[in-house]
């Protein structure tokens, strides 16, 4: 992989310096991007015409949209209108995010990161407020991902301080947690939020009493559930039956590696 984006005959139909990072960090990701998936070679663009950065694997069929920054990207990541986004998380349609930042000043990327499809649920998305009555847009409601609640399983490095990360470690850790793929949306939230919990400890091995201390955070993700612990015992289970964690003595367990 080259981490150089810059292509003088990309460039030159250019003036501004939104479009020149624009052109290039897409002309850069079909070219040097593989596929996280299934390791094939290759994206493809969905249009050269459309404003957002849409790609896909023609071999295992995954979509992937492509955010860009010149900055890091912090907790919050801008997206789009907040109801779509409601309903593609329930009609799982969700695309695999990708979040790069590069330097304009010798255009090259910095870091990647990517988001699994199967990480993106209601728990994570942020609803901002409606523009206002004398935007053009009036009453347009944004939505940002918060980030920062996804387990590290779902913040995927493809790039770290400009060093590319190995492909094959890319793809182990993005099937680890893929079985989330094959959950109903609102369950694989639960399963992801709790996974976050966990993580949240900093430790190898924990007990079910210190994942209690997460009850109100999860009950704010989730307000409608009354039966916060148990549905934490059952997310527990799960991610035991898919290897993520081991069950120790009753009320212990610890995190497989
Ligand atoms: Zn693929």
């Amino acid at each position: 992989m080259n981490l150089t984006m810059y292509k003088r005959e990309v460039f030159e139909n250019y003036i501004s310096n939104s479009q020149i990072a624009r052109v290039l960090s897409e002309n850069w990701f079909s070219s040097e991007m593989y596929c996280p998936c299934c390791l094939n070679e290759e994206l493809n663009p969905h249009s050269a015409n459309t404003k957002v950065a849409d790609f896909f694997c023609e071999r295992c069929g995954n979509e992937f949209q492509l955010k860009s920054s010149k900055k890091n990207f912090g907790k919050r990541v801008v997206d789009g209108e907040f109801y779509t986004m409601i309903n593609f998380i329930q009609d799982n349609k969700t695309p695999n995010f990708f979040l790069m930042s590069y330097s304009s000043d010798d255009w090259t990327v910095k870091d990647l990161v990517l988001v699994p499809r199967f990480f993106i649920s209601p728990s994570i998305i942020e609803k901002r407020n409606p523009l206002s009555a004398n935007a053009r847009r009036a009453g347009w409601t944004g939505c940002n991902l918060l980030i920062d609640r996804i387990p590290k399983e779902g913040r995927i490095g493809i790039v770290k301080n400009q060093e590319m990360v190995d492909k094959l470690k890319v793809n182990k850790v993005w099937r680890k947690m893929s079985f989330l793929g094959n959950r109903k949306p609102d369950l694989r939230g639960w399963t992801s939020d709790v996974l976050k919990c966990v993580e949240e400890l900093k430790k190898r091995e924990f007990e079910l009493s210190e994942l209690y201390k997460y009850e109100n955070y999860l009950e704010e993700l989730h307000p409608s559930n009354r039966h916060i612990k148990a549905k934490i015992r059952q997310q527990l289970q799960i991610l035991r039956d898919n290897n993520v964690i081991k069950f120790e003595s009753p009320g212990r367990y610890s995190l497989i590696d």
